[in-house]
């Protein structure tokens, strides 16, 4: 039988305000799996990662995670349980150094990453140490947010359009990164607009409209499924 879910989202409803925007969203994880949550702009998949994270004020539903249930648990909470968020900004501090946004990540789980681990896997990073934020690339700087989640010591990584704005040979880098903290075992939730990207790091998609999961595409059946796919995401 197939591993227990690490990550179970079931009935998800979150507001902004008044605004009702998720209405039931559901879908598992399995450990050491990829998949992506896509749809169109608006759909609610940012808002999707924000309530897993505990960021909004009011969600209703469960969110399971390692088999406890964080509904009701603060983002700090959350982030001690191992899951982190590497929001679609890159919250990154622009005015410090790379060395110094990477000492300021709390080590919230045994595991986190060492410096030494961050720059194998980050090379681009050890040339850059006393690089200030402002001065990276935008691929940088997107490799530097995803070092400092890894440094907390999450094995549950949510990242939201990593690849937004990156030029193909960077967004390719983004691909082996991901591959790589795959194959270290992390379990990754991806929001991806850029659906051949999606295709060639996942293994599973979500399809995301008007703040519900309306399917589940295997990624290795995603050829058999295109016409579908474009008429859900309009590509
Ligand atoms: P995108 O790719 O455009 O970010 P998305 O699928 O991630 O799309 P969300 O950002 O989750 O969509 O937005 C879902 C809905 O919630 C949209 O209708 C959006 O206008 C609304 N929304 C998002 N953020 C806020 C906010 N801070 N306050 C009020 N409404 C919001």
């Amino acid at each position: 039988s197939p591993a227990a879910p690490l990550l179970s989202v079931a009935d998800l409803a979150a507001w902004y305000g008044e605004s009702h925007v998720l209405h039931g969203i559901a879908f598992d994880v399995a450990p050491g799996e990829v998949v992506t949550l896509l749809g169109r702009n608006g759909a609610g998949k940012t808002t999707t990662l924000k309530a897993i994270m505990g960021m909004l004020p009011r969600r209703t539903g469960s969110v399971k995670f390692d088999g406890c249930e964080l509904i009701k648990a603060p983002p700090r909470a959350i982030a001690r349980a191992g899951v982190a968020l590497c929001p679609e900004e890159r919250a990154i501090f622009s005015s410090l150094s790379v060395e110094e946004n990477l000492m300021l990540p709390p080590r919230v789980k045994p595991g986190g990453l060492s410096l030494e681990q961050i720059f194998e896997m980050f090379p681009n990073l050890k040339e850059r140490l006393s690089s200030q934020g402002t001065k990276l690339s935008g691929g940088e700087q997107q490799m530097l947010a995803i070092a400092r989640i890894l440094r907390t010591g999450a094995k549950m990584l949510l990242l939201d359009e990593p690849t937004e704005g990156l030029a193909p040979v960077i967004v390719q880098q983004i691909g082996r990164t991901i591959a790589h903290l795959k194959s270290e075992g992390f379990t990754i939730v991806l929001v991806e607009q850029n659906f051949h990207f999606a295709a060639s790091v996942a293994d599973r998609h979500y399809i995301v409209e008007q703040g519900r999961v309306i399917d589940m595409i295997p990624n290795a059946a995603l050829d058999a499924n295109i016409g579908k796919l474009h008429a859900y995401l309009g590509v």
